[in-house]
C-alpha cells in the first residue's frame, strides 16, 4: 500500500423518510438555491418533500431548473449568476450526478471573479466555494460524496472531469425509495457506471492491497446480483437499496486507499465520445470499457485474470492468462448485454467519421489511463474495436 488520508466530511444521510433531517440541514432563514433537471422531481413527489422542510426554516427559495444529462457551462454560469445576485447562503442539488456536478461547479465559481471554466480546465485553483447539499434521485456516479465534477462545454464539444475538496458536499440525503421511478434505461446506465468507477480503480499497480481488492471484488459480485433482479423490478425496494449505497461506496474514496488510484483510461475515452456524441456516460462505459480489457490484457493480462476469475466466473484451468483475460471481458460484456446495456457505438449510431476528433478530445489531460499509459495509437484502436 502507499501511505494515504481518508477524510470525507461529507455527511450521508441514509434510508428511507431521511429527508426529515433536511430542516435542520438547512437551518432557520437561509437563502437557499435549488437546482435540478428536466422535472423528475416534480413527477416523484421528491420536490414536495423538499419544499415542505424549507419551509419549516422559513427558507427563502431560489431555483435554477432544466439541468441538462451532461450538464453544459451555460447552465453553470446562470447558477453563477443567481448565487452572486440573490446573495445565496447554500444550494441544495435535487437529482442525480448531472444536477450534483453542476451544483459543484456553481458552488465554486460563484465565490470567484473570474470565468469558472479556468478552474474546471486547471488554469486557476479556487480558494473557496458555497456550501451545498444533495438529495439524489438517482444511483450511478457517486457525487452525492465526493469531490469531483464532470461538465460539458457544448461550444467546445469538451467534457471535462475535475475536483476540489471544497466541493464535497456538506450533506447528502440518499432515500432509496426517490429512486423507483428511475427508468429501466437510467437504471442500466447508473448499474454499469458505479461498477465502472470500482473496475478504474480495480486496474491500480500497487502491491499488498488484498483489503481493498476484496472489497472491490465483494463490491463487484454483489451489484452484479443486485442489478440482475434490479432490472425486473424496479420498485424493489431491498435491491434500490443496495444499489444505491453501492453507486456512493464506489467512488468516495474509500476503493482508492492505498493505492495509485486506478487507471480511469476508459472514463476519459467516453467523456470524449460524450463530449462530440452527448450520449449517456453508462452506455459509452458498457461499450468502451470490455474492449479496453481486451487491448490493455495484451500488455499485461495480471489484474484483468485475477478479476476473471474472482469476479465474473471465469475458470483458469489450462489456460494462459491472456486466454482468462479475453474471457473476463467478454463475461462483462455479456453481464451488461444481459441488462440490456448498449454493445456498440453503432447502437448510438456513431460511425468512425470522427474517430481523430475523437482521440483528441480524450487527451484533455496530460495521460490516458494509468495501469496501462495509453498512446493516440492505443485510444484509437480501442475505439475502432468499439465502433
Ligand atoms: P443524470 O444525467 O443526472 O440523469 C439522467 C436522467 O435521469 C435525467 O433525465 C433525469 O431527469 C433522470 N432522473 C434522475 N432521477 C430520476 C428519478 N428519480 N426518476 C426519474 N428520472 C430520474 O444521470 P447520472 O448518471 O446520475 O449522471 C451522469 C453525469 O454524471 C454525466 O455527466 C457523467 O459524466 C457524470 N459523472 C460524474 C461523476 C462524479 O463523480 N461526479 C462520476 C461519473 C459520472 P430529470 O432531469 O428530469 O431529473
Ligand atoms: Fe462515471
Amino acid at each position: 500500500m502507499i501511505p494515504f488520508l481518508q477524510h470525507n466530511p461529507t455527511r450521508l444521510w441514509f434510508g428511507k423518510d431521511q429527508i426529515t433531517q433536511l430542516s435542520n440541514e438547512v437551518g432557520e432563514n437561509k437563502r437557499v438555491l435549488l437546482v435540478y433537471g428536466g422535472g423528475s422531481i416534480k413527477r416523484n413527489g421528491v420536490y414536495d418533500a423538499v419544499i415542505n422542510q424549507l419551509k419549516q426554516v422559513n427558507a427563502e427559495i431560489f431555483e435554477l431548473t432544466g439541468v441538462e444529462p451532461n450538464p453544459r457551462l451555460t447552465t453553470v454560469h446562470k447558477g453563477i449568476e443567481i448565487c452572486k445576485t440573490e446573495k445565496i447562503d447554500l444550494i441544495l442539488a435535487m437529482g442525480g450526478g448531472s444536477v450534483i456536478d453542476c451544483t459543484k461547479a456553481i458552488s465554486i465559481g460563484a465565490t470567484y471573479e473570474g470565468n469558472v471554466w479556468d478552474i474546471i480546465t486547471r488554469k486557476a485553483t479556487a480558494t473557496s466555494a458555497l456550501p451545498f447539499g444533495t438529495v439524489l434521485t438517482l444511483a450511478a456516479t457517486g457525487s452525492e460524496m465526493n469531490s469531483i465534477s464532470v461538465i460539458s462545454n457544448w461550444e467546445e464539444n469538451e467534457k471535462r472531469g475535475w475536483g476540489s475538496p471544497l466541493v464535497y458536499p456538506t450533506f447528502s440525503i440518499l432515500d432509496p425509495t426517490y429512486t423507483f421511478s428511475v427508468p429501466l434505461d437510467q437504471t442500466i446506465y447508473g448499474v454499469v457506471d458505479m461498477m465502472s468507477h470500482a473496475l478504474e480503480q480495480y486496474f491500480h499497480r500497487i502491491d499488498n492491497t488484498p483489503m481493498i481488492d476484496g472489497f472491490m471484488e465483494s463490491f463487484l459480485k454483489t451489484v452484479m446480483n443486485a442489478g440482475k433482479e434490479l432490472v425486473n423490478d424496479l420498485e424493489n425496494f431491498s435491491l434500490r437499496e443496495t444499489i444505491m449505497y453501492a453507486g456512493t461506496t464506489a467512488f468516495n474514496d474509500t476503493f482508492s486507499n492505498g493505492t495509485d488510484g486506478g487507471d480511469w483510461g476508459s472514463h476519459q475515452i467516453e467523456h470524449a465520445l460524450s463530449a462530440l456524441y452527448d450520449i449517456p456516460h453508462g452506455g459509452g462505459l458498457a461499450i468502451v470499457f470490455p474492449n479496453w480489457m481486451k487491448y490493455c490484457a495484451e500488455f499485461d493480462p495480471t489484474r484483468m485474470k485475477m478479476l476473471a476469475v474472482n469476479v465474473l466466473g471465469v475458470s483458469a484451468e489450462g489456460k494462459t492468462d491472456l486466454e482468462v483475460a479475453h474471457e473476463g471481458a467478454d463475461a462483462l460484456r455479456s453481464f451488461w448485454n444481459s441488462l440490456g446495456a448498449p454493445n456498440r457505438l453503432a447502437d448510438y449510431d456513431i460511425d468512425d467519421s470522427r474517430l481523430d476528433e475523437l482521440v483528441e478530445k480524450s487527451f484533455m489531460k496530460d495521460q490516458v489511463g494509468s495501469y496501462k499509459i495509453l498512446n493516440k495509437d492505443d485510444v484509437r484502436e480501442i475505439l475502432k474495436m468499439s465502433m
